[in-house]
Formats: C-alpha cells, structure tokens, sequence
C-alpha cells in the first residue's frame, strides 16, 4: 500500500483554549475570521481565509491582522492572493482514508505546514521568516488526502524541504522553497483543498 509522507509520528499538541465565534453553514461549523486562524478545539471545525500564492506556490492564511498580514513569502516581500480560489482548511483527526492529521499554520510566515515532523528528521521546516516555522497559536489542522472533487481542488503537495503545503500543478513551476530552489513533491502524497465557488 502506498505511504503518505509525511510519515505518522505520535505526538502531543499543546492545545489551544481560546474560543472564537462559530458560526453554522451547511452543516458545517465555520470560523469567524478574527483577524487570526486560532481556532476551537471542537473536533471538525472549518476555516475560511486560506489562499494559494502565486509567487511561491504556497497555501497561506490571508485574513491576519496587522504586521502579520500577508505573511512572509519565500519569493521576497508578502505573499499574494491575486488569482487564488477561496481555500478552506480544516481541524481533525488521522482518518487513513481521508484525512491526515499534523498539520499547523505558521505564525511568523502564515504557512501552512507540516508540524508532525518535529520528532523526526525533517524537524520544523524551513520557515521564510527566518529559523524554523512556529505552530504556535495554531489549531490542530488535518490535510485531506485525495484529488480533485467537489469544492475540493487536488494537486496540493507537501514540501520534504520546508514542511510546507505547496499546489504543484502551477504551469510556472514548484514555486520557490524557502529551504533553496524550488518546492520539491518528490515524499508527498496527493493531498486536495476544499474551496468555496
Ligand atoms: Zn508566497
Ligand atoms: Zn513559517
Ligand atoms: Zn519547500
């Protein structure tokens, strides 16, 4: 059977208290966008404010506030938004068939990574920030494996570089890793985005 690296390590989140306003659409708990993706520790819980960034090919968190707002980008400057679908992420757990558990928002560059390998080789990533990513703050995030869908975009790797989530059917290329070169896909599984039209 096929593996999806990045590999299952046990680990223990330090988990996030903080509540913010849920709101119910379509069956489905959705986050008031407060300025952060910090969210409740109810099981399923989706996100709004995700969005891809044509300069490095990365999925970031577009709706901080302040000095965070628009991350930091591996390609230079701030990330983008112009041009992305509006990208939904997800809190859960490790479903083998769906959902990979482990993943994190970074609170310095507003990445979306890999936080899991943290015990193992790969370590945080490489973060554009500088040093490694941080999953401080951050919620217990799941990434769907599969391809495309309805409302769900396929195409999405991860990154054995910097731990990022990265969309890799970009005509330009892999993007720009902050590690060096370009993003590379090559340990990833498929892995797909929610999107709203
Ligand atoms: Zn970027
Ligand atoms: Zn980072
Ligand atoms: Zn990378």
């Amino acid at each position: 059977m096929s593996v999806y690296k990045p590999l299952m390590v046990n680990e223990s989140f330090s988990h996030l208290q903080r509540r913010t306003a849920l709101k119910a659409m379509g069956g489905v708990s959705v986050i008031a966008l407060l300025g952060f993706p910090q969210i409740t520790m109810a099981s399923e819980v989706t996100q709004q404010g995700w969005r891809w960034c044509s300069k490095c090919q990365g999925m970031f968190y577009a709706a901080s506030s302040g000095a965070m707002h628009m991350g930091v980008c591996p390609a230079g400057g701030n990330h983008i938004q112009t041009g992305s679908g509006h990208y939904l992420e997800q809190t859960g757990i490790d479903d083998p068939k769906k959902s990979q558990a482990g993943w994190s928002w970074c609170n310095k560059c507003q990445g979306f990574f890999y936080s899991r390998a943290s015990q193992g080789a790969g370590g945080m990533g490489h973060c554009p920030a500088g040093g490694t990513h941080s999953k401080d703050g951050s919620g217990n995030y799941i990434a769907l494996i599969g391809e495309d869908g309805p409302r769900q975009q396929g195409g999405w790797r991860w990154c054995d570089k910097c731990m990022g989530m990265f969309y890799s059917r970009a005509s330009a290329g892999k993007g720009v890793c902050p590690a060096g070169g370009a993003h590379s896909d090559a340990a990833s599984g498929h892995y797909a985005t929610l999107f709203t039209p």
